[in-house]
């Protein structure tokens, strides 16, 4: 499932390709992607322009001409697909949900196949009032070791559920949470306010240097913003527990743990990562 390094490396990948086109025409194939009815979507994006292509969380943001914003989650499966003309048979999106095809005679491809994604034409003040209740991106300045620690405080949350709540801090999913509690040596299931200062500045420390190797890796589940969804990225080989229960832990030998709660596994090595009292 996508998290911030796979919207990130999806966002680079469009922007070196879409920036500056014109939208002719919108067609869409499964209206269940949409929040609003196909004839509404297709009228407000006829004639935009794409400005710029950024990310926010694990949202990727298309920002169009006239205060628009296309926003895209791409949910379990989804992929934006450019073309510079239409591809051949051979290589078509094998699950087309929209395409956006350009003056230019190129197009953009939502492809999506198991249809969890959700794709938006916002006004731009809408968005930034949505954007606003989403937590800080952990890559910025202003997400500082003492702001964690001093969230983490106010919630009994397990730690993992924290992370994982795209209100407390965006673009963080299983794969990375896991990841960088293990980094840190925080148990999942402590709850947020019982982990101490020392192990909020590891955690922190953690969060920023997992998610950055995986954008430099181009993220776990995918290459790069043209692969098939469950090829995997390159930091698929650097997982330390994520998916490895049953394995040695890198650090220790000692085999990792799967544990199930809040719906969903979570990793860690017991001897790394101690529950404690
Ligand atoms: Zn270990």
């Amino acid at each position: 499932m996508p998290e911030l390094p796979e919207a990130e490396t999806i966002a680079r990948g469009l922007r070196r390709t879409v920036v500056g086109e014109r939208i002719r025409h919108t067609d869409v194939v499964h209206a269940d992607v949409l929040r609003e009815k196909a004839r509404s979507f297709r009228a407000s994006l006829r004639g935009r322009r794409i400005e710029a292509v950024e990310r926010r969380g694990k949202n990727v943001v298309l920002r169009l001409d006239r205060a628009r914003v296309l926003l895209v989650n791409l949910g379990m499966t989804g992929r934006l697909l450019p073309f510079g003309t239409p591809p051949p048979s051979t290589d078509r999106p094998t699950h087309p949900a929209l395409r956006f095809l350009f003056e230019s005679g190129g197009l953009l491809v939502f492809d999506d196949q198991r249809r969890f994604g959700a794709v938006e034409c916002l006004e731009e003040a809408a968005w930034a009032e949505r954007s606003a209740r989403l937590g800080p991106e952990p890559l910025s300045r202003s997400f500082t070791a003492r702001r964690l620690a001093s969230d983490l405080v106010r919630s009994r949350s397990p730690i993992r559920s924290w992370l994982l709540d795209q209100r407390r801090i965006a673009g963080v999913g299983n794969i990375y949470a896991n990841e960088a509690l293990h980094l840190a040596g925080v148990h999942p299931q402590r709850a947020a306010a019982d982990v101490e200062p020392a192990e909020a500045v590891r955690l922190h420390r953690a969060l920023r240097r997992v998610l950055r190797a995986a954008i430099d890796d181009g993220g776990t589940t995918i290459r790069d913003y043209r692969n098939a969804e469950g090829r995997s990225g390159a930091y698929a080989r650097r997982l330390r527990v994520y998916g490895r229960a049953g394995e040695p832990c890198d650090a220790c030998g000692t085999g990792i743990e799967r544990v199930v709660f809040g719906n969903r596994s979570a990793f860690f090595c017991p001897e790394c990562q101690p529950k404690g009292g």
